[in-house]
């Protein structure tokens, strides 16, 4: 057992050497120096290598959604442009399968925070609610069906990023309506043609906690 033991300590520490993880202030990941932040639902989440301004803006952007979004993200973490993670360079921020939200420092966009944590949501939530969704949605996903050129929103889309699957499309509504509502700004929502699909996304994003009663009754009366 004393064997067993000593051995996997040392295992550890030269992981921890081998990757550059020396100090005890920083996480045994290796994410960076980490601070807990407590949101407005009392929900604590781990924040790696965030600056005063960008741990201003996550704060802020946390502090909109659901208790339900918030308990759905395991860890928030800043990556600097030095760091090779991000294996695709067009993205800005993703979340991954363990509900980790990674963000590219030198282009963080403070609504990106809620567009990731509508992907932790999701994969918290049982699978039956994205075939709800794509219930909803129809036959919409997809390249073949809108190339770049097309106005929107149509047809329950709001952007042509939404077009690619059910799950950038819940996102993008989340982000669109914590966008409209931190910039009382809802350009987006008042271009809206009448099409059932907007109030039934709008009814499931409330069912399944994405958003709150507040943000739903400012997005409901802009659609038709
Ligand atoms: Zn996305």
């Amino acid at each position: 057992m004393r064997v067993s033991l000593r051995f996997f300590i040392f295992v550890f520490a030269c992981f921890c050497v081998g990757s550059g993880c020396a100090s005890t202030t920083k996480d045994p990941l290796c994410f960076g120096n980490r601070e807990i932040i407590t949101t407005n639902h009392g929900v604590k989440i781990p924040l790696y290598n965030a600056n005063p301004e960008e741990r201003y803006w996550v704060e802020k952007h946390i502090a909109m959604m659901t208790e339900k979004t918030q308990r759905s993200i395991t860890l928030i973490r800043f990556v600097g442009k030095d760091e090779k993670h991000f294996k695709v360079d067009a993205e800005a921020a993703h979340c991954e399968d363990n509900r980790h939200i990674c963000i590219r420092s030198e282009r963080f966009r403070p609504i990106d925070v809620n567009h990731e944590a509508a992907h932790a949501l999701t994969y918290d939530l049982p699978s039956t609610s994205l075939r709800e969704w794509e219930a909803i949605a129809g036959e919409v996903y997809g390249d073949n069906h809108y190339q770049f050129g097309h106005f929107y929103p149509i047809n329950g889309l709001l952007d042509h990023y939404a077009s690619r699957s059910a799950w950038e499309d819940i996102a993008i509504w989340v982000g669109s309506i914590y966008s409209a509502i931190s910039n009382d700004y809802y350009g987006i929502f008042r271009r809206i043609e009448k099409d059932p699909r907007y109030l039934r996304k709008l009814d499931f994003l409330l069912k399944w906690e994405y958003i709150d009663q507040t943000a739903y009754d400012k997005i409901k009366p802009l659609l038709r």
